[in-house]
């Protein structure tokens, strides 16, 4: 079964236990099959695109790199499947004493809708590479896009190793009950009871959740690199992405503040906005009307509260797009400081030391990613060892992942094991010691 719409998940389960004996028992068969999936979703780019262009407003650019993304990662993991799976150790008496590691069993994974085909091959490709099968339920508001994949998969993959199983809460309930493993990522609300219910069951889980990332931007950071990077930060994909940057932290006199907040403020308001299939856009619509709200009100409040610098205008008239908004002077307090907000909106603070911004930086429920604009080698050494985030960019926007090196975050931001990279393979098996006696002369 590669897809269903009319879902029972007791069957769709039980197939994919059935299947998954066979492909864990053949790592070259599961490397062959990621690679040939490669070349398929090479070959299938245009459509992949043209899906997440139309039904999650991704702008055409941001689309087709996410596009060349996914084909890396299966790549990757097809390649990885052959490595190294253990360890020996010293056995008395000839002893054979070793660590394997072993697949779950079936993997069920929950995923969002922002990056629709990058999250779910990121979390499956993986899974399979260990030898799991997976079930997979994507967000109500990317199923189309997700049952594309399921379909280019399913021409090299065997029959019900990966599923598709759309449909909202309720069946992400009740797959974290009937698969043996739970990889989730969304919101920190949501995964939280994923978690909590995982782990009532006594099952493997991770969760990738929001971020509030901060900026900081020491007094001799390179301004034009900073302007390059800021509008990607901030902004891409209308600041809908966990990585985003949410508050851009600037230390310095007066002087240099100014000078700052000019050049931010500017690249902000230079920023196209309009359709996700325009080559030129920039920022497209927000997901739903629903998130398009949660965003005006931010907008609103951060005026009543503080400054807008730049966007600030909300345009009601059912197209949900937004102007990307930089504001400043709101309180450190204020709840638009405190939670994400999943739009195109950033706020700038200032610090008067590297101190200051580092408890600033650090002073929120969430650490997922945070960056540091310098010069100095020795300050992004010390400064990144201090952030209390999963991960530190040093002169590099916050968005923007390497997917063949460990993702994730802190406190609220992430739960459990790492994702992405080779690392990702501990989660998804798990590790068994064996000890082989000879016995009297018998091998
Ligand atoms: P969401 O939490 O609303 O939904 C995520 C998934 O959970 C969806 O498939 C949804 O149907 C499912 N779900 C909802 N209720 C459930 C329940 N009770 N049990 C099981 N499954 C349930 O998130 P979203 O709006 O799709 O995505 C946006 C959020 O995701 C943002 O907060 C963003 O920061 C976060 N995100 C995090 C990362 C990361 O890697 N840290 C990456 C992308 C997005």
């Amino acid at each position: 079964m590669s897809a269903t719409t009319d879902v029972n998940l007791e069957t769709v389960i039980t197939k994919a236990q059935i299947a998954q004996r066979e492909w864990a028992a053949n790592p070259l068969a599961r490397s062959t099959a990621l690679s040939k999936a490669a070349e398929i979703f090479k070959a299938h780019q245009a459509e992949l695109v043209e899906s997440m262009v139309k039904e999650v407003h991704k702008p055409l650019t941001e689309a087709r790199g996410e596009c060349g993304r996914a084909i890396a990662i299966l790549e990757f993991f097809s390649a990885t499947v052959l490595d190294p799976d253990g360890d020996t150790y010293p056995g008395v008496n000839s002893t054979l004493l070793y660590s394997q590691r072993r697949p779950h069993g079936v993997a069920g994974l929950i995923t969002p809708w922002n990056f629709p085909v990058a999250i779910p091959l990121w979390k499956a490709a993986p899974a399979l590479a260990a030898g799991n099968a997976v079930v997979i339920k994507p967000s109500e508001f990317s199923t189309q896009t997700a049952l594309l994949v399921s379909e280019l998969l399913n021409k090299v993959l065997p029959p019900d190793i990966f599923t598709v199983v759309p449909g909202g809460a309720e069946i992400g309930r009740e797959l974290i009950e009937r698969a043996d493993v739970i990889s989730f990522t969304g919101s920190v609300k949501v995964g939280r009871t994923v978690v909590a219910e995982a782990a009532r069951l006594g099952k493997p889980v991770q969760a990738e959740m929001g971020g509030l990332n901060p900026a900081i931007v020491l007094p001799d950071a390179d301004l034009s690199l900073l302007a390059a990077q800021f509008p990607i930060a901030a902004f891409s994909y209308s600041g809908q992405k966990c990585t985003a940057t949410r508050r851009v932290i600037i230390v310095g006199d007066q002087a240099r503040r100014d000078e700052v907040t000019k050049v931010l403020t500017e690249v902000t308001q230079k920023l196209v906005v309009g359709d996700a299939s325009s080559e030129t856009t920039f920022v497209g619509p927000l997901i739903h009307s629903a998130s398009f709200e949660n965003y005006a009100n931010a907008v609103t409040s951060a005026a009543q509260v503080g400054e807008i610098l730049a966007g600030g205008v909300v345009n009601r008239d059912g197209k949900n797009l937004p102007t990307p908004t930089l504001t400043r002077g709101v309180p450190l307090t204020h709840q638009l400081m405190c939670e994400e907000v999943f739009g195109p909106i950033a706020h700038i603070v200032y610090a008067s030391d590297a101190n200051e911004a580092i408890a600033i930086a650090n002073g929120v429920e969430y650490g997922l990613t945070a960056s540091i604009h310098t010069q100095d080698l020795a300050s992004a050494i010390t400064l990144s060892s201090q952030l209390k985030t999963g991960m530190v960019k040093v002169n590099g926007p916050t968005a923007g992942v390497d997917f063949y090196a460990p993702f994730g975050g802190t406190k609220s931001s992430s739960y459990g094991m790492r994702e992405q990279g080779k690392v990702a393979m501990d989660f998804y098996t798990r590790l068994q010691t064996v000890t082989i006696t000879p016995g009297k002369g018998r091998f």
